[in-house]
């Protein structure tokens, strides 16, 4: 066991009081096993991971495959490998055309910076318009141009030049300027309890991008890979970004990340200088060829286009007086409820009933359901009727 990795989490738990540690000792589709044969429900995907399950068979033969060839040679350069183009190929095939060129890195927090340093390249200006709310990552860059003011202030000097406007807010869009190099937001902002931007905003905010010389990132690192019942969650709007960035299910269960962006775009982080950003594994043929595998499960289960039902069912079996809203896009879920304490109460009740959900960073009072896209009617039901088994006890507090 990884000894400072567990500390940290008991640290955690104590001070949030929350003895949320269980052992877990094979994961297999919605399922998580305990070491006693405990079976547990997954409807969190480990905060959105597992969009086709935990240790889908057709990723595990994949990555048996490419293991049985190789692991790790240099990536870019003149030994270009076959397992991320095939993947980029697949990617760019479910995006726009100006979406054409990815780089691979090793997590959602990479593909943010590279995308961040890619958009001051290509203007040359530097600065960076953010959300109130979002979160973007852990390192200083990512970490920069989250919400999390706690956090932040923790970590200072953080980037220069990073301006903060509201999610959702047409008025704040006033404040992106000639001097902008780009935007970055989450499509729909995943941490701050699943808020959810409307169509006029989105409009809105592409058109001041396009007449200022900004680039917009959209950050769908939580939202992508079939999460909301699109590949992508800019689908449901008519807007595309300059630069996209993917991680999280993109794996299948391990780590990568990409920034996505046109030729032209993508270039100046080539030239000027050289090789602007540099990642030993990023674009690793294992991972390449489980995000690869991924998106074969996505196409060839016909899975996007099963999404919405399965929301409107779990939103139907989860109408209950305690909750006050539903945020909800496609599989992706917040609930709320009056107080934080409510939130703490189900997850526990239901962890001890052996289905998993979680509360979000930044919105306490709502609790996070993001299930595998192919869960089944079934097992939606029955994990409803624990959840609203939880939410009967709250009158018991
Ligand atoms: N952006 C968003 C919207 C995220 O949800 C996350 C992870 N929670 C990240 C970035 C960071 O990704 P990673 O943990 O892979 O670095």
């Amino acid at each position: 066991m990884n000894f400072s990795h567990s500390v940290f989490l008991k640290n955690i738990a104590q001070t949030t009081g929350n003895p949320f540690l269980i052992d877990i000792e094979r994961a297999e589709g919605l399922y998580l096993y305990g070491p006693e044969g405990q079976r547990y429900m997954d409807l969190i995907s480990g905060v959105g991971v597992s969009n086709i399950g935990h240790r889908h068979p057709s990723v595990i033969s994949a990555i048996k495959e490419q293991l049985d060839k190789h692991m790790h040679v240099m990536v870019y350069g003149e030994f270009v490998q076959s397992s991320p183009n095939e993947l980029a190929e697949k990617l760019v095939s479910h995006l726009p055309d100006n979406l054409s060129c990815c780089y691979f890195t090793n997590s959602g927090t990479e593909a943010n910076e590279g995308a961040l340093k890619l958009a001051k390249r290509y203007t040359g200006r530097t600065e960076i318009i953010a959300c109130r709310g979002a979160y973007h990552g852990s390192s200083h860059g990512s970490l920069s141009v989250s919400g999390n003011e706690v956090k932040k202030s923790a970590f200072r000097p953080l980037l220069p030049d990073v301006r903060f406007i509201t999610f959702n807010n047409i008025e704040d869009l006033s404040l992106i300027t000639t001097k902008t190099a780009c935007v970055i937001m989450e499509t729909i902002q995943g941490d701050a309890g699943v808020r959810i931007p409307s169509q006029n905003y989105m409009k809105a905010l592409r058109e001041k991008c396009n007449k200022t010389g900004t680039l917009l990132i959209f950050d769908e690192i939580q939202t992508g890979i079939g999460r909301t019942g699109k590949m992508f969650a800019f689908e449901h709007f008519d807007v595309v970004p300059d630069i996209l960035t993917s991680a999280k299910a993109l794996g299948g269960g391990l780590p990568i990340g990409t920034f996505i962006s046109s030729y032209e775009i993508m270039q100046s982080l080539t030239h000027s200088p050289m090789l602007g950003h540099i990642t030993t594994f990023g674009g690793n043929p294992v991972c390449c060829t489980a995000a690869l595998a991924t998106l074969k499960v996505i196409e060839d289960e016909n899975l996007l286009s099963k999404v919405e039902d399965k929301g409107l069912l779990f939103e139907q079996l989860m109408q209950h007086k305690r909750v006050k809203d539903i945020r909800r896009k496609g599989l992706l879920f917040a609930f709320e409820f009056e107080t934080s304490e409510e939130v703490a109460f189900i997850v526990q009740e239901c962890l001890e009933n052996s289905v998993i959900c979680f509360w979000f960073l930044s919105c306490p009072n709502s609790f996070r359901i993001a299930p595998p896209i192919n869960i089944t009617e079934d097992e939606i039901k029955e994990a409803c009727k624990i959840i609203i088994n939880a939410m009967d006890k709250l009158d018991n507090l």
